[in-house]
């Protein structure tokens, strides 16, 4: 402990004060608050705190005051409210009966500080979403990212849409643990377990409990639905969707991992209204103001010999098989503008002419391509584009997380848990340019994530360093006082039961 804080640098900002001050009174909190003073002595902690409004305290932030004969707590909305509860618990110490008096002044950078849970490749219910919901919001995160559909399946029951429920979100097998099956392989079948997945999907009633739990926790839930790319498991189910049925005929969701080419037919008028009555269903029940359309890893080898296709270019003028996306998203922006949803996609349905009010969400920063066309988060946000930033090189969660002796399997890569807390999702951006980045968050993606224990794994402590970096911003303690407050805070989490990983 004395050697971390002698690391500390001397001429820190307010905020890293701030959590010296929390760390030496044996405090834990995460995200470290804004502002926080130690004013010494015990608060016997009886009875409920006492709750004042405040117009002026900033959206989601607050103010907390523990003194000696009570606790209040201020802010202008319920979210900040709700946030310094948060706070509160992490102030307690287990088995002490007293608080400590301190005052705090607190609010997020930015408003969208979220985590993604990739339920496709491998699916986990009900009560483990709502369980990632009430952790994260302990942690003051506010958006849940929810990848419902992928080629691997679907998990979202739409009326008059039957087989995609009953077919969609059934695969024939899996990866075994520890291989790699990819779809551009020639066989895979010697990789897969042979055991039968699904059916897997929610229920509205499942949807309407998760949104309840979610909106108790100041969570909006950010459904997505991948098109053009990303649905065989919705063209398995029913393959007049595809450019080339006859591909599909026979076919279920993808055992395997990877970049598929049969995706969506954009020149079949009849594949248009799946979408449209999809997103249709998905904004009547979910009621955030924004729909995730997915937009990513689409390749155009179908479009290029497609009849419809070709017909849909003549008829609309576009010139090649690269307009063919940025018109199907025109017309989503549209069709969800008209429900008063905007869209959020990921970087490369940026490319093209899309409307402004399109958000991107930007995985590629400094990582390279993946093999695809996409838009730097500068050129998005040059663009008139709002972003949010997961760049793969610090926000995915299925990456290694370069511990000894780890148990679990990564899809690969390293993003560590200093990585993870060095995010700033304004690296590389202007100034002047900053008010296009919401926020960032975490992505959890699945297809090397086989159960809740292996999730949990990976996803904490990891988000934790994440959710400080979304929440503190330009005031980010550094590294070294974070890991500290983690020590305490890691046992807390395990006491509830969280598989949190350790920090090495
Ligand atoms: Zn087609």
């Amino acid at each position: 402990m004395k050697s971390l804080r002698l690391a500390l640098s001397a001429c820190t900002v307010l905020m890293a004060e701030a959590a010296t001050a929390a760390d030496s009174a044996g405090l834990a909190i995460i995200p470290a608050p804004r502002e926080m003073s130690v004013t010494g002595g015990e608060c016997a902690a009886k009875g409920e705190p006492k709750f004042e409004t405040v117009a002026s305290i900033p959206p989601e932030g607050y103010e907390l005051s523990v003194k000696k004969d009570g606790v209040t707590i201020r802010s202008s909305d319920a979210a900040g409210a709700f946030y310094a509860k948060m706070t509160l618990a992490q102030l307690k110490s287990p088995g002490k009966k007293t608080l400590p008096c301190v005052e705090i002044k607190d609010a997020p950078q930015y408003k969208w500080r979220g985590l993604l849970i990739d339920d496709c490749r491998h699916f986990f219910g009900k009560e483990k979403i709502k369980r990632v919901i009430d952790v994260m919001s302990q942690h003051k995160m506010n958006r849940l990212h929810w990848h419902l559909t992928d080629d691997q399946g679907w998990r979202l029951d739409i009326p008059g849409y039957p087989e995609l429920a009953r077919h969609a979100s059934v695969r024939a097998a899996s990866a075994k643990h520890g291989t790699r099956p990819h779809v551009n392989m020639k066989d895979y079948s010697h990789l897969l377990n042979g055991e039968k997945y699904g059916p897997f999907f929610y229920t509205e009633a499942d949807i309407k409990e998760i949104l309840a739990y979610a909106a108790e926790r100041h969570v909006v839930i950010i459904p997505e639905i991948e098109l053009p790319g990303h649905v065989y498991a919705a063209l398995s189910a029913y393959p007049e969707l595809a450019c080339f049925p006859e591909r599909l005929k026979g076919k279920g969701p993808l055992c395997a991992w990877g970049i598929e080419k049969d995706v969506l037919c954009i020149g079949n008028d009849k594949a248009v209204k799946f979408m449209e009555d999809v997103l249709d269903y998905v904004c009547k029940l979910f009621p955030g103001d924004v729909v995730h359309i997915g937009g990513d890893e689409c390749p155009q080898d179908r479009w290029k010999t497609c009849p419809k296709c070709q017909a849909r270019m003549k008829k609309e003028g576009i010139a090649d098989v690269h307009g063919l996306q940025p018109w199907i998203t025109r017309h989503f922006v549209k069709f969800l503008a008209a429900r008063g949803r905007r869209p959020i996609g990921w970087d490369e349905y940026l490319l093209g002419d899309v409307p402004k009010s399109a958000i991107g969400m930007s995985w590629r920063a400094g990582g390279g391509g993946a093999g695809h066309r996409f838009l730097t988060p500068l050129e998005c946000v040059k663009r008139g584009h709002d972003l949010v930033m997961t760049p793969r090189t610090h926000c995915y969660i299925d990456y290694g997380q370069g511990l000894k002796d780890d148990p679990f399997q990564y899809i690969g890569g390293k993003v560590t848990l200093e990585k993870c807390h060095s995010f700033n999702p304004c690296e590389g951006i202007p100034p002047e340019l900053r008010g296009h980045i919401l926020g960032g968050q975490g992505n959890n993606w699945s297809e090397y994530t086989w159960n809740e224990y292996d999730l949990d794994w990976k996803m904490w402590p990891r988000s934790c360093a994440l959710a400080e970096a979304v929440w503190t911003g330009d005031k980010k303690p550094d590294f070294a006082n974070f890991r500290a407050r983690m020590e305490t805070h890691r046992k807390r989490l395990l006491a509830q039961g969280v598989n949190c990983a350790p920090l090495e």
